[in-house]
């Protein structure tokens, strides 16, 4: 079956057969009918609400089909998922690894590495996201215990040589690490480019409703079976309203993502073509340095993308930003409304500085019309001009 149809038929529910949608189970406790199944239950018996009664297990089957995964770990939020993926996939003793990050991590992953990863004995090292293969293999001739890719990254959208760089670290003895929030396991499947850890956003495109967090962690064979293990340890837990809520966002991902993917690809090339836009960053253009390899990996665009004002400070970006009605100006994406960010604010680099030509805003492409999106941004844009 095609992964459209995988979605909608699983994730069903496990124990009733009368019911569309898996029941919202709120309970810490599964009682036992003996001491024996207490402490051994014969499954389908539940042991305990930690472990995911309805429709937490049922979502993670829903997600699991998306990636072919072996397992999936649900978690509180997305950092907290790439968290889990990242202390799931350094070794058991691993003073004195290093640990690979892109230098356009997401600010507060970047944040957990540079302050807890030295509490394990292991070093943080930036590389430039647009590293050749060659290149990593380089950095890897340290014992590294894990590569960290985000492709693209989440303001700054380069793309990854994500085979070529996997392909190293394997060849180099290091755990693979991607956030994959942009493509959120539909427009690619890091498990199939044998990427051993896919951690995603579940809050961005498949709740798509701006209405609660979650983090999920794919992985299959051995990788699999350690993050059940690691999520289990560390206490993982979501509640069954919000698993809820993200089995239903899921059934329409397919379609959301397509629809504000088309919507932003639209308005990045009317940005490409505004006297006042510098550079649009957005791989799906065809002006992208990242075009050839974007279409080689991904099936299509999610709707974030940036795009940097010519010769604009800081200060006009934010102006401008200001100006959008229809865009809100907030964090996070994926979400049925539009969304703009001013970015320069945050963007960290280690390898080396961030050079623009302007002010760098992020747009996430909502499900309004891209008429009246295009009508907002012109507007906004104009005050530019007095
Ligand atoms: C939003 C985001 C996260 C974190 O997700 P939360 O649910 O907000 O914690 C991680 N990675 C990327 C790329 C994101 O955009």
């Amino acid at each position: 079956m095609k992964r459209e149809t995988r979605l909608i038929h699983s994730g069903q529910p496990r124990r009733s057969d009368d019911l569309v949608n898996p029941p919202i189970e709120r309970a810490s406790t599964v009682l036992s009918p003996s001491t024996a199944e207490l402490y051994n239950p014969t499954p389908p018996r539940r042991h305990y609400g930690r472990g995911g009664l309805s429709p937490n297990s049922e979502l993670c089957d829903a997600i699991a089909g998306l990636y072919k995964a072996d397992h999936v770990a649900l978690t509180s939020s997305g950092l907290s998922g790439v968290i889990l993926a990242l202390r799931t996939a350094l070794p058991d003793r691993p003073a004195g690894f290093q640990a690979l990050i892109t230098d356009s991590v997401y600010g507060p992953v970047r944040r957990f590495c540079d302050e807890e990863l030295p509490r394990y004995g292991v070093a943080p090292v930036y590389y430039d996201p647009r590293i050749s293969a060659r290149d990593l293999a380089q950095l890897l001739q340290r014992p590294t215990a894990v590569v960290l890719l985000e492709s693209p990254g989440s303001l700054t959208f380069e793309v990854q040589d994500l085979p070529g760089l996997t392909r190293a670290a394997r060849e180099g003895g290091a755990a693979t690490v991607i956030d994959d929030t942009w493509s959120a396991a539909i427009l690619m499947n890091p498990l199939d480019l044998g990427i051993d850890y896919a951690a995603q956003a579940l809050t961005k495109y498949a709740g798509g409703h701006s209405d609660f967090l979650m983090g999920s962690v794919a992985a299959r064979g051995a990788a699999a079976a350690r993050v059940r293990d690691k999520n289990v340890l560390f206490g993982g837990h979501v509640s069954p309203d919000d698993a809820f809520l993200c089995l239903r966002g899921l059934r329409t991902l397919p379609l959301r993502i397509e629809q504000s993917g088309r919507t932003g690809l639209e308005l990045a090339s009317r940005l490409d073509n505004h006297p006042r836009v510098a550079r649009v960053l957005h791989p799906g253009l065809r002006s992208s340095p990242d075009h050839a390899l974007f279409s080689q990996l991904f099936s299509g665009s999610a709707g974030c993308f940036g795009f940097i004002l010519a010769g604009v400070e800081v200060e006009g970006g934010e102006a401008v930003a200001e100006k959008l009605n229809l865009f809100r100006l907030g964090f996070s994406w994926g979400g049925y409304e539009s969304l703009v960010l001013p970015c320069d604010r945050q963007i960290r680099r280690t390898t080396a500085p961030w050079v623009s030509e302007g002010a760098l805003l992020r747009l996430s492409a909502g499900l309004e019309h891209v008429d009246d999106l295009w009508a907002d941004l012109s507007q906004a844009l104009d005050v530019l001009d007095v």
